[in-house]
């Protein structure tokens, strides 16, 4: 099969093929361990050029964010072409289209399953009729950001912090996108950033010294562009720390040229937090560009929305976890699903959540384990939900369990300053 060689600009560039990776039962003969449980998906695959194997498709042109951007899956038609469509899909595509857009990169596209409905990619990118069902606990709005916006596309929600919203397009976009009343520019709202009126906002607000770059994904921006943001917020004396959010690295990861990680390390303190939901997403030229983004110095995190059928499994998460380890990039949070419109089928419950935590706690690294957390409906902000190990706590004591649901006792410091005579 062919296989095309990721970031063709890499002098260093590795050649990854498919299923280069041993195969399980090779490994378990020649091991005189005992086995590790076989997690789901843990090998790191490239699945190009996949649908794409009879277009004929130049690798230069398949590692062009470009040409991945012009040859997003964005009709009917395009996803009939390759896969088989439940009839909720199909209804889905055809009624949800005023919400919120449907794209996929063809990178991304190639993970989903041709027949399955049920696969945990294409949950996350196919749009269903479920969309299109109200619930009378869901928003438009679920984190309350519209009341916190003293700028047009400026959330400023806590004391030392602003989202700064700086497109409303994505690469491909999620089905449970928070901000599906923005993003993508099919639904009721639109976003219309006031970047000078922003910066005029920073400029005045000294207490505001971490900056999230977020929308929308701002690495869609052309190198220049965004540049221009990141210089004119570090000319802010006051803005200590700026971050991007972004799932570019993850639905394109052909955008992660050296040239964007040479200009991005110009402006550290600068952290990215990427978003992946389930293992099979860390594909082979995902964790290039994860790589080369730690090579730049920019440290990474995850955040993954718990999501029903797609990673409510510990399994999948622990996988998940463990490859983000491998690529560098440390999970930060696991966020309950937010109440967005038309996601109820997507939503799994918080004690789902807490019970992948407790079986992540002490089972992997600690590095491994993201924090739980809900936003809270409505503008709260987020709040941790943690596995209850505190069983009993008074003045002398603490009872605490461990992982494996051993109770262990720590006495509180009964500590007297010592009275001298002199
Ligand atoms: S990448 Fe982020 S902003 Fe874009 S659709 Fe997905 S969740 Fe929404």
């Amino acid at each position: 099969m062919k296989t095309f060689t990721h970031a063709t600009q890499d002098t260093n560039a590795e050649r990854y093929e498919i299923d280069t990776y041993p195969s399980a039962s090779s490994v378990l003969q020649n091991s005189s361990m005992p086995p590790a449980p076989l997690l789901p998906e843990k090998a790191f695959r490239s699945h190009a050029p996949g649908y794409w194997k009879d277009a004929n498709v130049r690798e230069e042109d398949w590692n062009s964010a470009q040409w991945q951007l012009k040859n997003r899956v964005t009709t009917l038609e395009g996803l009939e072409k390759h896969l088989v469509l439940s009839q909720e899909e199909r209804a889905g595509v055809l009624l949800s289209g005023n919400k919120l857009g449907m794209a996929i990169t063809p990178h991304f596209f190639n993970l989903i399953h041709p027949t399955d409905p049920d696969c945990p990619i294409r949950r996350q990118v196919v749009p269903r009729i479920e969309e299109t069902f109200e619930d009378p606990d869901e928003m438009a709005d679920p984190c309350g950001e519209d009341s916190h916006m003293p700028v047009p596309g400026l959330v400023h929600r806590y004391p030392d912090r602003v989202l700064f919203l700086v497109t409303d397009r994505c690469a491909s976009y999620c089905r449970y996108c928070t901000r599906s009343r923005v993003v993508s520019g099919v639904g009721e709202q639109e976003l219309h950033t006031e970047f000078e009126a922003a910066f005029r906002y920073l400029e005045k607000h000294t207490e505001v010294r971490d900056v999230l770059l977020s929308g929308g994904d701002a690495l869609l921006f052309s190198d220049s562009k965004l540049e221009g943001i990141l210089k004119r917020l570090r000319a802010i004396p006051h803005i200590e720390f700026i971050r991007i959010g972004s799932r570019i690295p993850i639905f394109l990861p052909q955008r992660i040229t050296p040239q964007l990680c040479e200009m991005l390390a110009k402006y550290h303190p600068l952290w990215m937090s990427v978003h992946t939901n389930h293992p099979r997403e860390l594909t082979t030229e995902v964790k290039v560009a994860l790589e080369r983004l730690a090579n730049h110095g920019i440290p990474l995190g995850n955040q993954s929305v718990l999501l029903r059928g797609v990673n409510d499994d510990a399994a999948v998460m622990k996988s998940l976890v463990q490859k983000l380890l491998m690529c560098r990039v440390r999970p930060y949070y696991l966020y309950q699903c937010d109440l967005i419109q038309g996601s109820s089928h997507l939503r799994a419950s918080v004690s789902k959540g807490v019970d992948i935590i407790e079986q992540l706690r002490g089972h992997t690294t600690g590095y491994a384990v993201p924090q739980f957390v809900i936003d809270a409906p409505g503008g709260g902000g987020k709040v941790p939900v943690n596995p209850d190990y505190v069983m009993l706590k008074d003045e002398q004591r603490v009872l605490i369990r461990n992982y494996e649901g051993k109770v262990f006792e720590y006495p509180e410091p009964s500590f007297q300053p010592v009275e001298l005579a002199v």
